[in-house]
């Protein structure tokens, strides 16, 4: 079926170069495709390979600039899925290790409208993307923030793997209710935010897995981030209401942060 489409790759025009990362899966490694940088990200679990696969498919039908861009698949030994090259790694390696004095407050906030174009895409492909947060965004050459792992979060996270949900990212209705939502993910990005804005903190800092669930449902929110500004933190409190119907959608969210951006 992929073949068929064009997204089988032809191993022979593929170089395999240095790794890069380390996955759930296997590794990352930096190559090129036609003379193209590219990541490959290597499956090596057959069993885990078909569910990656069987994902990919919708990866396929998703195209934004905010979004990384998986560029093909190759089949030999297990599954190789090569994507567009993200060259300065994931967000909060890329925070922290530049911190304050190199990454100027525009700079987070033009991360942050990245970050709101892509998921207001995924939105209107009402996609769910159930794993959103720093580490999953990833940044390009021209600093360039891209959403990474969409499409595949689906299969990880299964409704009864509640233990491997991401706590400290994860909405309160879809941690009780397994109720996951684009307003769920709305959710997780005031969490991003709050990630972006104190330079790839953890959040909840010094608070254990569990208090925090305990803590979030009983009304507990993060305080603002060091030297943020008033509306932004405003912005992330407003992810955070106990109403999903009462949070923001992404289109709102990035409508905001342009206008935060040009004041
Ligand atoms: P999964 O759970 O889907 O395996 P993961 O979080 O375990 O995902 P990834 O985030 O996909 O693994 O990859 C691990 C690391 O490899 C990332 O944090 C990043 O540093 C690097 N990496 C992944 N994809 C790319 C890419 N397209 N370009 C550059 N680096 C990448």
């Amino acid at each position: 079926e992929l073949a068929k489409a064009g997204w089988l790759l032809n191993v022979q025009l593929l170089t395999f170069g240095e790794k890069i990362g380390e996955g759930e899966f296997g590794d990352v490694l930096k190559g090129s495709y036609m003379g193209q940088p590219v990541a490959i990200k290597n499956i090596k679990c057959d069993v885990t390979a078909k569910n990656f696969l069987a994902e990919t498919t919708t990866m396929t039908q998703l195209k934004h600039k905010n979004l990384v861009n998986l560029l093909g698949v190759v089949l030999n030994n297990g599954l190789y899925l090569v994507m567009e090259l993200m060259s300065k790694g994931n967000l909060v390696n890329y925070l922290r290790s530049r911190g304050r004095s190199s990454v100027l407050p525009w700079q987070l906030l033009q991360f942050s409208l990245n970050i709101a174009q892509g998921m207001e895409y995924l939105e209107e492909k009402r996609l769910v993307h159930r794993d959103l947060a720093a580490r999953n965004i990833l940044v390009s050459e021209n600093d360039e923030a891209k959403i990474s792992d969409f499409g595949l979060s689906k299969s990880k996270l299964l409704p009864e793997d509640v233990t491997k949900l991401p706590i400290k990212w994860t909405a309160p209705e879809a941690l009780q209710h397994n109720k996951f939502s684009s307003r769920s993910d709305v959710w997780s990005f005031g969490i991003l935010l709050w990630e972006i804005f104190s330079y790839g903190r953890t959040p909840y800092p010094k608070m254990s897995v569990r208090d925090v669930a305990e803590k979030v449902q009983n009304g507990y929110r993060m305080d603002a981030p060091e030297n943020c500004q008033p509306v932004l933190y405003t912005l992330m409190k407003s992810c955070w209401e106990d109403d999903p119907g009462k949070r923001p959608s992404f289109k709102k969210l990035r409508e905001k942060l342009e206008k935060i951006k040009t004041a």
